[in-house]
Formats: C-alpha cells, structure tokens, sequence
C-alpha cells in the first residue's frame, strides 16, 4: 500500500530539522570514536587518542582532534558552529572535515523525508534507527574501510525482530533476505577470491547486506545489489579516469551497498515495490 505524505507545517519541519541535524551530530560522535574505541580494544595504541585512559562514546567531553581542546557549547551546535568557524579550529586553525556538517545535513535531510513519507507512528522510529545506522556505518566504512560488527550485527537482530510483526515486510521475507544477503556476497567473495586470487570485498559487507535483508525483506535485494554495484563502478572508473583512484586500490563497498538500500527503503513503500516484483 502507498502512505498518503502527511502534512507538515513550518514549524514540524523545523523542529524536525533540528532533531536531525542532532542526531547528525551524535552519529558524527560515533564514526569518529568507535573505530577509534575498538583500536584501543585491540591494544592498537597508534591511535593519537592514546593520550586519554579512558576513551568511549561519553568521555572524554568533544575536543579538537588535533590540539584537544574541548569544545564551547557554540561550537557544539550542528552545522551553525562548522560555517561560523569556517572549518577550521580557532585554537589551532587545522582544519575541521567537512563530514561534520555533511553528516548533519543528511541525516537532517534523511529524517524529515521518512518521518514525511512514513508519518508519525512507531514503524517510522524503526525505520529511522535502521536509517541512522546505515549513514554511520557508511562513513565508518568510507574513513576506515571496516563495518564494525557492534553496529551490523545488532542491525540485523531488531530488523528480524521488527518484522516479527511485519512491520515492514513479512518475517519469512526477512529471514529469507538476511540469509540471501549474506549468503550471496559470500558466493561472490569465495568466487572472487579463487578466481582472481585475491579478496574483493570484506565480510563486514556480508553481514551489512544480511541486515539490509533482514529489514527490507529479500525482494529488496536484487535492486540493492544492482544499485550498490552499478554506483560503486560508476566511482571507480570515474576516479581512475581523473586519477584520484589508482588500479589496485580498494574501495569501500558498504557506503554504496548503505545509500542502494537507503533509496530502496524510500522508494520502496511509494511504488519500486511492485517495480522489483513485476521486474
Ligand atoms: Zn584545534
């Protein structure tokens, strides 16, 4: 069934902006620091975070990366605070990555499109976790080339656990979606490796696909798979062309694999679906 958008005024829109860009700011938090905590997990202390003996989401308070200096409220507040300081700290003027802003603009962005598609009810606080954790493991993955497991395997739990109830499609479609979808990059991996000798991709992109799965349903896939492929060729033949890519790098798949389903997420309730079922 399609949704009916529902009417927002100006005043939902703000506050829903805001929000957004809030959680921006959190979700910014997490791609910086998690990778980092799970360094420091693995006794890696190359980390220039080594300087504190406690690090995780909570402490120590928002700082500088480069010169530690903990953060004013002013400087805390999405988007607003990166323009005013025009991406550079005002201690130590290294510059600040435009991912801060970038992260807040999206998930602002992303936040009001699916609360405006979904409406206000309980499959929308879903669906808005699920959409959350796809944009911070896309930049994990784009910064780091890893999926963390502390964030796609909880994915995958309270998506199957969502479709209990078939929140957003039927339980056997979810179990069947996890278990393709990561059953298929599998194949993939396994045949590339024989083949070509060499590994390309990581079984982080398996459990990210079989959590896509477990939330979309195994319908979703086909498209998610052809979009995410599709995407992720378009950039590396358009980066070897203008030589910001060199033969032989490696290219994170999760961010073109976390936008496919993303799109699909969106486009699914307002018409793809009987696009991917007729097609
Ligand atoms: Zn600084």
């Amino acid at each position: 069934m399609i949704p009916q958008p529902i009417f927002l005024n100006e005043w939902a829109v703000t506050i829903i902006l805001i929000l957004g860009a809030s959680v921006g700011s959190f979700l910014n938090l997490v791609i910086y620091r998690l990778p980092v905590i799970l360094r420091r997990q693995n006794h890696d202390m190359t980390s220039p975070d080594i300087k504190w003996s406690r690090f995780n989401l909570a402490i120590p308070r928002s700082h500088c990366i480069a010169c530690k200096r903990n953060l004013t409220f002013l400087e805390l507040i999405p988007i607003l605070s990166w323009l005013a300081i025009k991406g550079k700290c005002k201690s130590c003027q290294c510059k600040i990555s435009p991912r801060y802003p970038l992260v807040e603009i999206l998930t602002a962005l992303l936040t009001l499109s699916i609360i405006y598609i979904f409406g206000i009810q309980l499959k929308t606080g879903a669906i808005l976790i699920f959409s959350w954790s796809l944009l911070a493991l896309a930049f994990i993955d784009w910064e780091t080339k890893f999926l963390p497991d502390q964030i796609t395997l909880p994915l995958l739990w309270i998506g199957l656990l969502t479709n209990v109830a078939g929140t957003i499609t039927s339980l056997p479609s979810a179990v069947i979606g996890a278990i393709l979808g990561y059953g298929f990059l599998w194949l993939i991996y396994w045949l590339y490796k024989i083949i070509v000798k060499t590994e390309g991709m990581g079984y982080g992109d398996f459990k990210l696909l079989a959590a896509i799965g477990a939330w979309l349903g195994w319908q979703a896939l086909p498209i998610t798979i052809l979009l995410s492929a599709t995407s992720a060729l378009l950039f590396a033949i358009i980066g070897l062309i203008r030589g910001t890519i060199n033969r032989g790098d490696s290219i994170p798949y999760g961010p073109f694999l976390a936008f496919s389903a993303l799109i699909c997420l969106v486009g699914y309730d307002i018409g793809l679906k009987e696009l991917i079922l007729i097609g």
